[in-house]
């Protein structure tokens, strides 16, 4: 399989070469040339695989430059009891009772990962396949990164110990959560540098772009990034939409619906390409907070994105975006893969234009194409909070709730509505107090992790430092080899 860029850059070789590097050189985003498709009964015949196993079917015709064997053995190394607390890896748990229709109200737990939210489940992969890549080229990689609380982590956790990749995570200076500083800053190895930089989150992410754009440096400190335009990470988020499906056990070709909280638009891209594998899903719900710019086009088929000082911190934090980066594949796919036109939406979305679909044959196609949305509000996550734990006896986090309260809208008779679950409510759980006047269970692992030991380091908010630090840093690893 080879790769495309969403921009009409033709060869950007192979799965490996896609891995390793970020944007393609014409700033669009690495997509396989053809999407293969499964019918309804092969997909049928994935029934009581693995989770491992039925992750090597879904990615095995992206990936044709590791041998089968390998990549078998990398996916069985990543999806384990060990890693993800539960022998199914994404359980999935009704809400209520399934209607004798069929239908019903689902949580696909996808949060019992290392860092307990559901970027874990792609990070681990990247974290196997990296090592493996990096292994056969003789290379090495310094991720350097931006957070504001769940990526850093799952990098982290996904990157510990790998031999040839070291970690480079800024965060702003004071900014996270209590428990995900922790989580965050309680880990040790020597491969993992957790920068707080004096600055709030845009800061950090700036100066992230600021390195990348100093290709010597660049070049010669193998810098790399882990974010979420990954293709890698996009593929291995498929293929729990696969499972859950499976699970359900639906005779072949029978629709589930699937509601998804949406920032980066990465989940529910997935979401859309295991749809056009062949997945027969009905509706995929985007599900937003405050910050709608996606429910905007999806409800008015014009998107329009919003600079960084108009995007408002919300309860759900992790989908406070206001330009959703992988949303150009999904408009890439949407005009049958015509990237001349998806080039100049991009050059308007750039210059800060929007892009209007209305009375367009795209905006028929979109509107074929399964996703519809909602927004949510503080007020309504509380009351969705609440009112879950209330009926139904379980607890969920804030970005969940988002998620459950817009699927539920869309609820239709006989169809099944299956509901992503993207963080434990430990994570956040400040919100989940404020919503039920107690404090959510934490895994026994993460007991007491405020007093554990942090290792971080504060740095000012300036390009020459970070260069610095990072320099220093690998010169340092290096005397000690
Ligand atoms: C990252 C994240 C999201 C948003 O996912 P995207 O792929 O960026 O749309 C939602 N909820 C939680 C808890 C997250 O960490």
């Amino acid at each position: 399989m080879k790769y495309v860029s969403t921009r009409g850059m033709q060869d950007l070789g192979s799965f490996s070469d896609v891995l390793l590097s970020g944007l393609a050189p014409d700033g669009g985003l690495a997509m396989p040339e053809s999407i293969p498709t499964f019918t309804p009964a092969q997909i049928g015949a994935w029934r009581g695989l693995s989770y491992a196993d039925l992750a090597f079917e879904v990615m095995r015709p992206f990936i044709s430059d590791i041998p089968e064997d390998d990549l078998r053995r990398l996916l069985r190394a990543t999806y384990t009891e060990e890693a993800f607390h539960s022998e199914a890896i994404t359980p999935l748990t009704p809400l209520g009772d399934a209607g004798p229709d069929g239908g019903g109200l689902f949580l696909l737990e996808l949060s019992n990962g290392p860092s307990l939210a559901f970027k874990d489940m792609a990070m681990q992969f990247l974290g196997q396949v990296f090592e493996y890549v990096l292994e056969r080229r003789d290379e090495h990689l310094n991720i350097l990164g931006a957070t504001s609380g769940d990526t850093g982590s799952a990098a982290e956790y996904a990157m510990l110990g790998k031999a040839r990749v070291n970690v480079f995570m800024l965060s702003p200076h004071g900014r996270m959560s209590a428990f995900q500083q922790a989580q965050m800053f309680s880990l040790h190895d020597d491969n993992i540098f957790n920068i707080a930089l004096e600055g709030v989150f845009d800061d950090c992410q700036d100066l992230v772009k600021a390195v990348n754009a100093d290709a010597e440096f660049k070049a010669r400190y193998d810098i790399g990034a882990v974010n979420s335009i990954n293709w890698a990470r996009v593929l291995a988020q498929a293929v729990y939409y696969f499972r859950a499906y499976l699970t359900l056990n639906l005779p072949d070709g029978q629709e589930a619906d699937f509601s998804v909280p949406s920032g980066n638009f990465g989940n529910v891209f997935a979401g859309y390409l295991a749809r056009s594998m062949g997945l027969p899903v009905g509706q995929l719900i985007v599900a937003t907070n405050e910050n709608d710019v996606l429910n905007d086009f999806f409800t008015g088929g014009v998107y329009h994105v919003r600079p960084a000082e108009q995007v408002a911190m919300t309860s759900s934090p992790s989908m406070d975006i206001g330009k959703a980066s992988n949303f150009e594949r999904y408009l890439y796919l949407i005009t049958g893969s015509d990237a001349p036109q998806t080039h100049g939406w991009w050059q308007d979305v750039g210059e800060g234009r929007p892009v209007d679909l209305r009375g367009t044959p795209h905006w028929d196609a979109v509107q074929a194409s399964g996703l519809k949305s909602g927004r949510s509000t503080h007020t309504d996550r509380l009351n969705t909070i609440r009112r879950v734990d209330r009926e139904h006896g379980r607890l969920i986090d804030p970005h969940t709730a988002d998620g459950v309260l817009i699927g539920e809208r869309y609820q239709r008779p006989g169809v099944p509505m299956i509901c992503l679950e993207t963080a434990l409510p430990a994570k956040f759980e400040e919100t989940v107090q404020e919503a039920v006047g107690r404090l959510p269970e934490r895994p026994a692992r993460f007991e007491g992790i405020e007093g554990a030991p942090k290792r971080f380091e504060v740095l000012p908010n300036d390009v020459q430092t970070l260069k610095d630090f990072i320099t220093a840093k690998l010169a340092g690893k290096l005397a000690t080899i």
